[in-house]
């Protein structure tokens, strides 16, 4: 911007807060639908799980992975998504309010360009929000500590969710009998009801509904020919060049254990 002149009103600007995130830490951006329990009915969502919901959502993650700078890792399930800026981050100076709302718009905005894509003619009925939270985590401990309690929250629900609305859809009970049914039990007396009256073991449930999506950095190698003209030579010639490049892969794994941060020492950082 060209260089203004300074007002009578240019003070109003040291009412700013400072809100620098502290150094050496991970930045995390988590988002949240608002209301969606409503957007959700409103909208006719496949219970207990809508697959095109989830793919919007982690269509939507991805492009805030490729549009905004230094996001290692997400993670999402149901209506949010977490996400991780890399410790030694330096975008926007880390300053928490310009990546949270970077990061909320980008998805939101993500959320309604792509529903045509996942909905098909279905109408989106009105635009919908997502409420943001910054977090910082000191330690890789605390970071991986961060992300298992968010997957543990999908086992929970899921299992749940899956008990619930099969008692509902199969056992024909309605909702507030299943929700009686279900009070007080346990994960076992969970798999036990879907295993014994069913014949589901829960185990065989879609990985993407019991474990969520990661999405995560991949490098490969791009080979593609590329003409030069040597000044010694009259003909151009093609020649072979590799280069590096990242591409987001979606997976739907176990990130509690320590099998998939083996698998990706790139995520953490020192
Ligand atoms: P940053 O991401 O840092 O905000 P920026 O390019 O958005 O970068 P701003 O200082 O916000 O920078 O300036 C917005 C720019 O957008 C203006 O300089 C102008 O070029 C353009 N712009 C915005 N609104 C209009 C408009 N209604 N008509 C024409 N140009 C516009
Ligand atoms: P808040 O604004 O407080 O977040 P909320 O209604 O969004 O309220 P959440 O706890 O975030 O409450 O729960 C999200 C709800 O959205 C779930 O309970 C579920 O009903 C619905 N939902 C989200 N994603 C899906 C999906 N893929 N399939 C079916 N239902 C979904
Ligand atoms: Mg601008
Ligand atoms: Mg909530
Ligand atoms: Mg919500
Ligand atoms: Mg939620």
């Amino acid at each position: 911007a060209p260089a203004m002149a300074k007002s009578k009103f240019e003070y109003v600007r040291s009412f700013e807060t400072d809100d620098t995130c502290l150094r050496n830490c991970y930045i995390v951006v988590r988002l949240d639908g608002r209301n969606f329990h409503k957007f959700a009915e409103q909208h006719q969502f496949t219970k207990p799980n809508d697959e095109r919901a989830l793919g919007l959502m982690t269509r939507s993650a991805r492009s805030v992975m490729e549009e905004l700078e230094d996001i290692v890792i997400a993670y999402g399930q149901s209506d949010e998504y977490s996400f991780v800026f890399k410790r030694s981050s330096h975008w926007f100076k880390r300053r928490a309010s310009k990546l949270m709302t970077h990061v909320a718009s980008q998805f939101s905005s993500s959320y309604v360009f792509y529903w045509k894509d996942y909905f098909g003619d279905q109408e989106l009925k009105y635009p919908p929000g997502f409420d943001g939270r910054v977090v910082l985590y000191p330690s890789n401990q605390n970071l991986r500590d961060y992300l298992s309690w968010r997957q543990a929250d999908c086992h929970i629900n899921n299992l749940y969710n899956t008990v619930f609305w099969t008692l509902v859809q199969k056992g024909g009970l309605t909702t507030s009998q299943a929700e009686e049914r279900l009070r007080g039990t346990l994960a076992a007396d969970k798999n036990e009801i879907l295993f014994a009256e069913f014949n589901i073991n829960y185990n065989n449930e879609p990985l993407l509904h019991r474990k969520g999506t990661a999405l995560v950095w991949k490098k490969f190698d791009e080979t593609m020919m590329k003409p030069v003209k040597r000044a010694s030579e009259e003909q151009e010639k093609e020649v072979v060049v590799t280069r590096s490049r990242s591409r987001v892969v979606a997976l739907h794994c176990d990130i509690i254990g320590d099998q998939f941060w083996q698998e990706h020492p790139e995520i953490l950082e020192g």
